[in-house]
């Protein structure tokens, strides 16, 4: 078995089966991801337009490419046709442009609201407050080719457990809120994308539905 192979199914031994994993493939050659494919893994994320398009014509076709990193209204337009979901909305500017792309194409694009829990200011994503007004709002309402399927929020860069554990908790608390208060009436509203490689487990407690691993998986990337 590779190696890539092994760390997956180490990895899976240790989630719940209701937990969905995404492989964070970015940086990491066409031939890396063949070999999590070739183990069964079939949803992979990724942080650039760019790379999204040239692994999609060197790999299978029934791979689910995910988006999962910061992303420009100007590459929208590119990227909607890839993806099986946009994970890292962080604006209703985005999310209209997102909407209109995906009228244009005839179809509705599954998203997840990226919001900001984390210590770091770096990070990018709604805060609570503005998530909550825009979720409230009649233009909101009227965005009708985006499906709304959850929310996604990355912990601090920290050692701290339990810091990363309260940030998980509130974004779950966040999560059931919202989907009491917004989504009652959403089916697809049941999505808490939260852990990484460094904080999997303690996501998974949380109450995660969906870990986004990359290092961990595929060995460390360098720094760009
Ligand atoms: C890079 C990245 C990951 C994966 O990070 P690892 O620490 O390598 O597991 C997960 N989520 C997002 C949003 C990322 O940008």
């Amino acid at each position: 078995m590779s190696s890539i192979a092994h760390n997956i199914q180490v990895i899976k031994s240790q989630l719940p089966s209701s937990v969905r994993l995404v492989a964070v493939s970015k940086t990491k050659p066409a031939e890396a991801v063949l070999e999590a494919y070739n183990s069964g893994q079939r949803i992979f994320g990724e942080n650039r337009v760019q790379e999204i398009v040239s692994k999609k014509e060197q790999l299978p076709g029934d791979i689910e490419w995910q988006m999962i990193g910061h992303l420009q209204s100007n590459k929208v337009k590119q990227l909607v046709p890839l993806v099986s979901m946009i994970q890292s909305v962080d604006s209703f500017r985005l999310l209209s442009v997102i909407n209109a792309e995906s009228q244009k194409i005839n179809r509705i694009t599954s998203c997840l609201l990226q919001v900001h829990i984390a210590a770091e200011e770096t990070k990018t994503g709604f805060s609570p407050a503005e998530l909550t007004e825009m979720l409230g709002s009649e233009e909101f309402d009227n965005l009708l080719n985006v499906r709304i399927c959850g929310l996604m929020g990355m912990a601090t860069f920290t050692d701290d457990h339990d810091q990363v554990r309260r940030e998980f908790r509130f974004l779950a608390n966040l999560f059931r809120d919202c989907k009491q208060r917004y989504f009652a009436n959403t089916p697809s509203f049941t999505e808490l994308s939260m852990g990484m490689s460094g904080d999997y487990q303690i996501a998974a407690e949380e109450g995660s539905t969906m870990v986004r691993i990359g290092s961990l998986i595929f060995g460390e990337r360098l720094k760009k």
